[in-house]
């Protein structure tokens, strides 16, 4: 029993540090522990790993509360506005930010709690419809929008995606291309004199590479590092 424990503790350390010397300097390792336990971040923490992401906002603030203070927390799942509270208390960044009204809520919280929460357009690019996100032009409005004009609390650090979930290599690469082209654009234009938006997240275990090598600037990694979740 205790030996099998060892073996996966040890497994989560060198995942890491394989992963993170493959990245490049400007990519940084989001270590997605939904579904894990406390256990397992604390290894992951142990390793030297400081940011983390969490997808669901039950499990994200019970393991917050037991975990060291100086970790970063990435929320980056489908957030409902009558969420938006508990996790603006306890996140640094959001990479889901797929309505206006969710990002009003979350300057709106933000606000009244007094803190600066970095947040990230979520944009659709795969071929399903399930998932959640807007499309480019969609993007270009909100951020030319009164709405983004007006923000004291938000910041909007970037992009976030995620590519069609298929073997299809080419289709994954395509889909990580545009998005990549379209935040080369939106820093060209739109953003030219906001230089923190400057982020790109994409590439989860089964894409990084592909994504990386399209310029994400976020990898969001779980199960390569933890396991299969349950
Ligand atoms: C779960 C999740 C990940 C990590 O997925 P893995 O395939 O386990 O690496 C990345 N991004 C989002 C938005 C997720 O929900």
């Amino acid at each position: 029993m205790e030996k099998k424990q060892n073996l996966s503790m040890s497994h989560i350390k060198s995942k890491i540090n394989e992963i993170k010397a493959a990245l490049p300097k400007e990519c940084r390792l989001i270590a997605v522990s939904k579904f894990h336990p406390v256990e397992s971040i604390r290894e992951a923490y142990d390793a030297g790993q400081r940011i983390f992401g969490e997808s669901r906002v039950q499990e994200f603030v019970v393991k917050q509360a037991e975990l060291p203070k100086d970790i970063e927390w990435h929320f980056i799942g489908h957030l409902q506005t009558n969420k938006v509270k508990q996790v603006v208390a306890i996140a640094d960044t959001i990479h889901s930010i797929d309505s206006s009204k969710l990002l009003a809520e979350v300057e709106r919280y933000a606000l009244k709690a007094d803190r600066k929460i970095k947040c990230l357009l979520q944009v659709h690019i795969a071929q399903e419809d399930t998932k959640f996100g807007f499309d480019f032009q969609e993007c270009r409005e909100l951020l030319e929008s009164d709405l983004v004009r007006s923000l004291k609390s938000v910041e909007i650090v970037g992009l976030m995606g995620m590519a069609t979930y298929t073997d299809n290599r080419e289709l994954i690469k395509s889909e990580f291309n545009s998005l990549s082209s379209f935040y080369n654009e939106l820093r060209q234009t739109i953003m030219i004199d906001k230089p923190s938006f400057c982020e790109l997240s994409m590439g989860m275990s089964d894409d990084y590479k592909l994504a990386v090598e399209e310029g994400s600037t976020y990898v969001r990694i779980g199960s390569t590092i933890f396991g299969v979740r349950q």
